[in-house]
């Protein structure tokens, strides 16, 4: 019998193993695939170290991944900081702006859009600020109207690579705690700093105008050197004897007796446990199980999830358009994100080479969104396929609830005692990796609170 059974071995399900094996409980992670890891990996094509899909980790300076490091990890991965966020033009590469006074002198949008923007951001952050909920408020529906085709686009790509959905679905939360406007760490009450105190410092650095004007679009972003699986490594490698993982068995049914978790059985085994923290799809529980309420069952339907494809490109050099460190983003047409990872690291591509990732967001068939990605490249780089030495696509769902206006996020706890959920279905803060850790952090919280954990640890 184990203390807890963990379905799947991404990084939330590997990351409360490490936590939950920290408290000397007894943990079996059960993993569908042949691999670990799920969405934060890396493998090599051709000699080049691909991750799956170009990645930032966002709140390391104070954040959920930075605590669970700290408390529970043998083995820290080394950060580099994450560089500048850029906007590709016909032109070149610029900084996407940080601040109000970078937004001012940002001249890739009309001037009057500018301004008419900036007033929208002020209102907003100022709305935030007071503390009024923006999580249910489109970005759209506070844009100016009668903004220039070029400024919608714009808006709308980053409302696309901050949540997987258009400015209409996005919300103003997402955008001002996806991106670098607002305070870039978790607020954690702590002995030395309690709730109250956190709040005044977040409200001084947001309406103190110094955020807003200093701020630093690279604060506490950074990117693992070696790549995404120096993360999965280090939590791997920090794993106690008190964990078992086994790979390629899938979890066919979660068990229940008398309204409560008893074990899950896979197609040829079935394993008791007291506690069971389910990391797959929050949205495949009804398959799993049959006591859920229908009201849960209901919300469940509502979450919302978005698709991208990320093309990698292994270069025969190193392309001057390439030359630096951070992401650029082409806002027009069919919109990219991009990052050349084997800048941060020299052993992510073959000496002399460079490895860029594009990626897209998938609305229409892949075969259509591919046609256009490749047109997209081509008219920006029209040199690049003699430099293309490999060529390898992710079709993905980078985040298992996407953070729309109408989507619904589902708690740590579910309406089923001793039934845990963790990942990026399970938190609504932040994104990715940085999503699934605060999943994390609640996850441990609500364990002590049941009587599961001994205070103490984190
Ligand atoms: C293109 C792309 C770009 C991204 N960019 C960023 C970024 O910039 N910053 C960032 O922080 N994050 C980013 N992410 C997201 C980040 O990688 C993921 O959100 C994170 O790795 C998800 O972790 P998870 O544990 O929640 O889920 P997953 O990685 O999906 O893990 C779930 C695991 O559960 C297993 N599983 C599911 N059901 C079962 C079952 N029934 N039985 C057994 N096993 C099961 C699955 O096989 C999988 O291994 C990006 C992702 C992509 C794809």
């Amino acid at each position: 019998m184990y203390d807890a059974i963990i379905v799947g071995a991404g990084i939330s399900g590997l990351l409360s193993a490490l936590a939950l094996g920290k408290h000397g409980k007894n943990v079996l992670v059960l993993e569908r695939s042949g691999y670990v890891g799920g969405n934060c990996n890396s493998y090599c094509v051709d000699g080049f170290w691909v991750d799956t899909g170009p990645h930032a980790i966002t709140h390391l300076h104070k954040g959920p991944l930075r605590m669970l490091m700290d408390e529970y990890f043998d083995y820290i991965p080394a950060f580099v900081d994450y560089g500048t966020y850029y906007v590709r033009t016909p032109e070149g590469i610029r900084p996407i702006p940080s601040n109000l006074r970078e937004f001012v002198t940002f001249d890739v949008l009309p001037r009057k859009d500018r301004l008419m923007l900036s007033q929208a951001l002020t209102k907003a952050l100022t709305l935030s600020t007071f503390g009024i909920d923006t999580s249910k408020t489109s970005v759209y529906s506070c844009l100016p109207r009668h903004l220039s085709k070029k400024t919608y686009d714009f808006v709308d790509t980053i409302a696309y690579f901050l949540s997987g959905k258009s400015m209409k679905e996005t919300s103003v939360y997402r955008v001002l705690y996806g991106s670098s406007f607002v305070r870039d760490s978790a607020m954690y009450e702590t002995e030395d700093q309690p709730i109250a105190d956190l709040l005044a410092e977040q409200i001084t650095n947001i309406t103190g105008i110094r955020r807003l004007i200093t701020n630093k679009a690279t604060y506490a972003q950074a990117y693992p050197r070696g790549g995404l699986k120096a993360i999965l490594n280090s939590v791997l490698h920090s794993l106690p004897d008190n964990v078992e993982i086994r790979t390629d068995t899938r979890v066919d049914r979660i068990l229940t007796d008398d309204g409560r978790v008893c074990g899950v059985s896979t197609d040829d085994e079935s394993y008791d446990t007291e506690i069971v923290i389910h990391s797959g799809f929050a949205k495949d529980l009804p398959v799993l199980l049959d006591d859920l309420p229908a009201e849960y069952l209901h919300d469940l339907g509502r979450i919302d999830q978005a698709r991208s494809m990320c093309i990698w490109l292994g270069l025969s050099q190193q392309l001057k358009e390439f030359d630096y460190t951070g992401s650029e983003v082409w806002f027009q047409e069919k919109a990219y994100w991009a990052m050349p990872i084997s800048n941060y690291s020299s052993t992510i591509a073959p000496k002399g080479k460079q490895l860029v990732g594009f990626m897209f967001v998938v609305k229409d068939s892949v075969k259509r969104e591919k046609e256009r990605a490749w047109e997209t490249i081509h008219q920006v780089f029209p040199d690049i396929e003699k430099y293309i030495e490999m060529t390898h696509y992710q079709v993905t769902t980078p985040e298992k609830a996407a953070v729309s206006i109408n989507g619904y996020i589902p708690d740590v706890r579910t309406p089923l005692k001793n039934l845990y959920l963790v990942g990026t279905d399970a938190a609504a803060e932040s994104m990715g990796i940085t999503r699934a850790a605060y999943s994390v952090i609640d996850l441990i919280k609500c364990m002590k609170e049941d009587g599961y954990l001994r205070s103490g640890r984190l």
